[in-house]
């Protein structure tokens, strides 16, 4: 039976693979109170005692304007701690599925991003982001880079509960409208992953060695931050606001919402290698989000 190893199993893509792993056979799904990825090195007796075919990766230091004055333990996070899963996945003869971030690109290229341009990233977050990818290739141990872009999901802090929280508070909201990229749920990362990671063994136990790279992964079609708040409150019309009060919403350019971490302005992903690679579907954007709004409801009502 495939063993899998699960790190940050209480973050967003974390919980949702805890869920959606079962399927490929035993899960040992860790939290922050398990194994501390600010201690690196205390990693490699926890990957050892497991055994795992598979280390699935969804820790990540991801406060991106805190990592502008905590660059230090943002690397140490982001970076040192996948370097030492790398060398113990490349110890045990596995496979190290990792995540990363549309923000290793700088954002003035004017199409889609594909795997091999150049990162640039423009801040302290990106850059931490882009030294584990680097480490983790340097090592050479088995391993899948998934970088997918804008994530939410139905728990937890992020901007679709942002958005909820603020358009009840306040009569108008400025939502920044000339940053684009693809909302992706962490439900779909999960999926897709899983899928994969099905895909690739049934490869292996025919013969083929485990296949290693970086591979883009978001939602197809792309929107802007008030283009997604839009579409957000046009779907849920305040249904899950459980108000009268929802503020208009203001398309407004990044100036004007001044952050400490800048964010590019092209964040959109070329996800074409996935697709042909291994054979995965992706939904557009809207329909995933609507999937998700519908989730919560359905959780609503029935609680
Ligand atoms: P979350 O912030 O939801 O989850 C991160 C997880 O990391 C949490 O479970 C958190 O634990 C854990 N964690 C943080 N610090 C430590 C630590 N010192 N030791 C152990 N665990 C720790 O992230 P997402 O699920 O959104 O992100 C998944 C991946 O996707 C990451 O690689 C991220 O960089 C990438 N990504 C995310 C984007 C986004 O918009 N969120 C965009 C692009 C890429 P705890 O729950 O205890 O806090």
């Amino acid at each position: 039976m495939t063993r899998i190893l699960l790190f940050g199993c209480n973050g967003q893509v974390g919980w949702e693979l805890s869920r959606s792993l079962l399927p490929l056979g035993e899960v040992i799904a860790l939290s922050r109170n398990q194994a501390d990825f600010s201690r690196p090195e205390s990693l490699r007796d926890i990957v050892r005692g497991a055994r795992a075919d598979i280390i699935v990766n969804a820790v990540a230091y991801t406060a991106v304007d805190r990592a502008e004055s905590e660059e230090a333990l943002s690397h140490v996070i982001n970076a040192d701690a996948p370097a030492v899963l790398a060398e113990e996945t490349k110890r045990l003869d596995a496979l190290l599925v990792h995540y990363s971030t549309d923000y290793v690109f700088d954002g003035a290229k004017r199409e889609p991003y594909v795997e091999d341009d150049k990162p640039n990233p423009i801040n302290a977050y990106g850059r931490t982001k882009l030294a584990g990818e680097q480490q983790i290739q340097a090592i050479g141990c088995h391993h899948l880079i998934l970088r997918t872009s804008w994530v939410y999901s139905t728990r937890g802090e992020n901007f679709v509960s942002t958005i909820f929280r603020l358009a009840q508070q306040r009569d108008e909201l400025g939502v920044v409208a000339d940053q684009f990229g693809a909302p992706t749920s962490a439900r779909l990362i999960a999926d897709v992953t899983s899928a994969i990671m099905s895909k690739i063994r049934h490869e292996v136990n025919f013969g083929a060695e485990h296949p290693i790279g970086i591979y883009h992964l978001t939602s197809l079609k792309h929107t802007s931050w008030h283009g997604f708040a839009r579409t957000l409150l046009d779907a849920t019309q305040g249904a899950p606001l459980k108000t009268t009060n929802v503020a208009k919403l203001i398309p407004i350019p990044s100036e004007q919402c001044p952050r400490p971490a800048p964010r590019p302005k092209n964040s959109r992903l070329n996800c074409d290698a996935i697709k042909t690679r291994f054979g995965v579907d992706l939904p557009d954007w809207e329909s995933s989000l609507l999937r998700c709004l519908a989730e919560m409801t359905e959780r609503d009502t029935v609680r």
